[in-house]
């Protein structure tokens, strides 16, 4: 069998990470069995979809490196398609048209709650003879078999069996004459020959509607697989409404494609107790029956841990991505330390790339500091200005320009002036980097060079003069 898996977002909002583990397992299982992986966008409701919400979820998948080997197909262009499917079905009694109204379908509707039943389209019309004519406005509606069952077996779930009686007569083309979505899914499985659907569990009671839509057209059923939810650290299902957990943000903030994807294939899949996987091993490994049946808790803290981990291994591919995010953010890297001294000395303190940048831009760009009033409020007394003058004094003197040197010089101040070493260390942070930092002082001092860290000391001593005169 040439295996074809689909990914078939709807551009109504921007991609999450459910929606990129569900992508990330189909591309893995086609992959995996050297076959096809194929996208579509299901974008028939003209309502809530949008270009933008298309081109994003394009861009993000380009972004993760989830290539597609057919697609973008998109269904609003294939409009004319389904319908030729259902004028077939309507001349070979497979569906029929309904001519109720609202106001009909209410009445039904209240009826069958008043008597305690689950409301449900009565199939009234089922039995209008295909020879009446009528310029009324109808539906067209799918025969679905009256009785027996309807089940398939789950991937991820194992055997589901629906009784066929409990499924309506589903409408597959609207009063507009566009068809509706659980028919057009069904089509363009038909016709990409998908043979694993792979999706998130709100949609199993879609499959037995649209198995039996598959059987009136005798086409082959594939496997489906249906994924738990992502729930977020509240316990509620991650979705576009309640979650504005944009994948696009993720690579803004500095994440890399394969932490985002290392994290997403852990998220309901497992293999024993393995966390970091290259994009081959999850090739290799994948696999349905690991899949958990139990919702994932999606984790905002393993993500960054991953992402550390990925940052500190940066593979020659990935160093580009740095390369990149750093010319975006106007980093010349000739200006200041390599990539590789940048990558060596701050990578094991960042958990992001944009951390990694704010703690390096420093070095090449010219930028005067809008020091923080509030820091200096609570941080800078008369003392400090005497902390900067014989810190500067001392390292105008240095010559021997390494790190040790320089941190040497800052215990020995604090030794000497008799004040702790975080006090001497905050007001030169201030004046160097206009921030209260983590990494190490003497680091920084180190790649800004001598003649730059002197000119910042000073320009803050200027500063405090003024500060204190005011
Ligand atoms: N368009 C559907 C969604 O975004 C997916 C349909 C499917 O995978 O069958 O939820
Ligand atoms: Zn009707």
């Amino acid at each position: 069998m040439f295996i074809k898996t689909r990914f078939a977002p709807s551009p109504t909002g921007d991609l999450h990470f459910g929606n990129i583990r569900t992508a990330f397992y189909s591309w893995l299982y086609a992959k995996q069995n050297n076959g096809s992986f194929i996208l579509r966008i299901e974008d028939t409701d003209i309502s809530r979809s949008s270009d933008v919400f298309s081109k994003n979820i394009i861009k993000t998948l380009k972004w993760l490196n989830l290539d597609w080997n057919e697609g973008p197909y998109f269904q609003s262009k294939r409009i004319n398609d389904y319908q030729k499917v259902i004028n077939f079905m309507l001349k070979n009694d497979l569906a029929y048209k309904c001519y109720c109204n609202s106001e009909v379908l209410n009445t039904i509707k209240k009826n069958q709650i008043l008597k305690g039943e689950k409301p449900k389209y009565d199939k009234r019309c089922r039995s209008i003879k295909k020879s009446f004519q009528s310029f009324n406005k109808y539906v067209v509606r799918f025969k679905n078999p009256i009785s027996g069952k309807v089940s398939f077996n789950d991937l991820v779930r194992g055997k589901i069996v629906f009784n066929n009686s409990e499924l309506d007569d589903l409408i597959i083309q609207r009063e507009n004459g566009i068809p509706t979505y659980n028919f057009c899914v069904v089509i363009d499985d038909i016709y990409s020959n998908i043979t694993h659907v792979i999706r998130g569990e709100d949609h199993i009671n879609n499959t037995p509607r649209q198995i039996n839509i598959l059987s009136a057209l005798n086409a082959k059923i594939p496997y489906y697989s249906h994924l738990s939810m992502i729930l977020n650290t509240k316990r509620k299902v991650l979705s576009k409404r309640n979650n504005k957990i944009n994948i696009l943000e993720y690579k803004k903030l500095g994440y890399l494609p394969e932490a985002i994807l290392n994290y997403v294939v852990r998220l309901g899949w497992s293999h024993g107790n393995q966390e970091i996987f290259s994009i081959k091993e999850m090739i290799n490994l994948f696999n349905f029956k690991s899949i958990t049946k139990s919702s994932s808790v999606f984790d905002e803290k393993k993500l960054l841990w991953l992402n550390k981990y990925y940052i500190n291994n940066l593979k020659i591919n990935t160093k580009n991505i740095l390369k990149n995010f750093f010319k975006k953010k106007n980093i010349n890297l000739k200006k200041g330390p390599s990539l590789d001294l940048i990558i060596k000395h701050f990578s094991p303190h960042c958990y992001t790339l944009n951390e990694l940048f704010n703690s390096i831009f420093c070095f090449y760009k010219k930028l005067n500091i809008n020091y923080n009033k509030k820091w200096i409020n609570n941080g800078v007394t008369k003392n400090t200005v005497f902390i900067l003058k014989n810190f500067y004094k001392e390292l105008n003197k240095l010559l021997n320009w390494n790190m040790n040197n320089i941190l040497k010089i800052i215990k020995k101040l604090s030794v000497i002036l008799n004040i702790s070493l975080k006090k001497i260390i905050f007001p030169i942070r201030i004046a160097l980097i206009g921030s209260s930092y983590s990494i190490s002082i003497n680091k920084i001092i180190f790649f800004m060079g001598k003649k730059k860290s002197l000119k910042k000391i000073k320009r803050f001593l200027k500063y405090l003069k003024k500060f204190f005169i005011k």
